[in-house]
């Protein structure tokens, strides 16, 4: 009871769990060979295949349709017989929720209670067991995803301890010895069954014996958040690149900002040179990393001091394929890729569609470490730049109103679409087609009441729609969720043009 107590109801496993792994991924980070890499990811790869053999009836019916159809059979499962399971897709994943659970007695009823009673800024645990999360993905499809304690801790610290990899030493360890505290900031979404937002405030629940953690949620103003990271004034600050873009502008812009955080984490969005560009300029002292991760796989990919992103082997196989299925030769992009969450068992992810395009290079890393180094060509949402009933600019980064579109209860999949200044679509795939009137008025009345709340109630004119398919738009016949077909205005272009003359009215989500 004390320790659920202490530990804010995460299993209290959990934080051993955590402390044991982010030191073996700190040692494979250093010491690990490409060959003990491909060993121990063979090895992880086993026993997720057996266990979801043996466990978990959709998958088990999986590897049964690729000749892999006992736990007996797949005993030593080789990469070639890996690659005859057909790949499978969120949707699919979502039709069969229950059998792809391996605690069957959790339904799909159960995962929707939570989600209607779960207030922001909470986390999840069903049952007390399992973090609830859920993603729209780059298809706009909403899925829902399960990790035990265990899962969550592991993965939670392979991410820790690659994104602090180069600090992670005893020089700098020694430094916040004897009482000084290492002050983290996460300036995330309050969006109870974010990743990002969980992986905040399970850090505050792991980390809490180690370093000062405070969370600040993307909600508020900017003004609020400078001013409290003034207060609080980081040494690490973690929050997603568009974000962190306007607090870049904004200092840029001349507003008072007292705080310079050793390193500056950025994920969950893709870093545009142009961002990155601005947000270096503003903090020139900070270490800038980048975390590539999913809601299906939190540690997908890191970057290391030499500024090259390298995949977590050690956490998941990632396969990059064509359109057609077909493998990606080495050193081309991909259309998608299929990725194998190496950790977590409670729900198995193998060989799951995303569509992000990736390059695998053939050529080490100057870094020297044994991890493969790649190239990511996420989506590439839109930022909305919309005029409020003041007619002053406000800008809308694309998580802040996926944010929104993922309340909408029976929404399938959406799109967002500004086809002329202040002039908003919005396209909606109902779960159920008869429900198609109902999930478009609460896609309306969602939508209406968050640009009220921006002060946009009266200068946008929303059209929102039932579909049967999402247009696919631009970038090789992508599907966009957030797409601007206008040109964009306000202060970040001219801080990106070196003229500081207008100034960012307010940032919102
Ligand atoms: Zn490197």
């Amino acid at each position: 009871m004390l320790l659920a107590a202490l530990f804010n109801g995460m299993p209290a496993m959990s934080q051993v769990v955590f402390a044991a792994e982010l030191c073996r991924a700190v040692w494979r980070d250093r010491r690990a060979s490409e060959k003990h890499l491909r060993e121990f990811q063979a090895k992880r790869l086993n026993d997720l295949i057996q266990h979801a053999a043996a466990r978990v009836p959709f998958q088990a019916e999986r590897l049964r349709k690729a000749g892999m159809g006992s736990a007996r059979d797949t005993s030593s499962v080789s990469l070639e017989k890996f690659s005859e399971i057909a790949p499978v897709d969120k949707s699919e994943m979502m039709r069969k929720f229950q059998e792809t659970i391996t605690d069957r007695s959790v339904t799909i009823e159960e995962v929707h209670a939570v989600d209607k009673n779960t207030k922001p800024g909470s986390v999840p645990w069903l049952r007390n067991q399992y973090l609830l999360s859920k993603t729209s993905g780059t298809t706009g499809t909403a899925g829902w995803f399960l990790n035990d304690g265990r899962s969550w801790a592991i993965q939670r610290a392979a991410v820790m301890a690659r994104t602090i990899r180069d600090r992670l030493i005893p020089s700098e360890l020694a430094r916040f010895a004897f009482g000084r505290r290492y002050r983290m900031g996460f300036l995330v979404t309050d969006c109870p069954f974010s990743v990002s937002g969980q992986s905040a405030a399970t850090s505050k629940q792991t980390g809490w014996l180690f370093a000062s953690i405070r969370t600040i949620s993307i909600r508020d103003s900017v003004d609020q958040t400078i001013k409290k990271l003034n207060a609080f004034r980081p040494h690490f600050l973690h929050s997603y690149p568009t974000y962190l873009e306007m607090i870049a502008v904004e200092k840029l812009a001349g507003k008072e900002v007292r705080f310079s955080p050793e390193i500056i984490s950025v994920g969950s969005e893709p870093l545009l040179p142009t961002a990155l560009r601005v947000i270096k300029q503003a903090f020139p002292k900070a270490m800038l990393t980048n975390q590539y991760g999913s809601t299906e796989c939190i540690p997908l990919g890191n970057q290391c001091s030499a500024g090259r992103m390298h995949l977590n082997t050690d956490y998941v196989l990632i396969e990059p394929t064509e359109r057609s299925g077909a493998p990606t030769p080495r050193n081309q992009f991909s259309d998608h890729i299929l990725i194998t969450n190496l950790v977590n068992k409670f729900q198995p992810i193998i060989r799951y569609r995303i569509d992000d395009s990736i390059r695998i290079q053939d050529e080490p890393c100057e870094c020297g470490r044994s991890f493969p180094v790649f190239e990511l060509r996420g989506r590439n949402d839109s930022v909305l730049d919309l005029l409020n009933d003041l007619s002053e600019w406000i800008t809308f980064p694309p998580l802040g109103i996926v944010t929104v579109m993922l309340n909408i209860e029976g929404l399938a999949q959406f799109q967002v679409l500004h086809e002329a200044q202040n002039v908003l679509r919005i396209r909606c795939i109902p779960i159920n087609r008869t429900q198609s009137n109902l999930v478009t008025a609460s896609a309306e009345a969602e939508f209406t009441k968050f640009l009220r709340q921006n002060g946009c109630g009266r200068s946008v004119c929303l059209n929102v729609e039932s579909v049967e398919e999402i247009p696919r738009i631009g970038d090789g016949g992508k599907a966009r969720q957030i797409v601007s077909l206008v040109e964009r205005k306000g202060c970040a272009t001219d801080v990106h043009k070196g003229v500081q003359t207008t100034k960012l009215d307010k940032v919102t989500v």
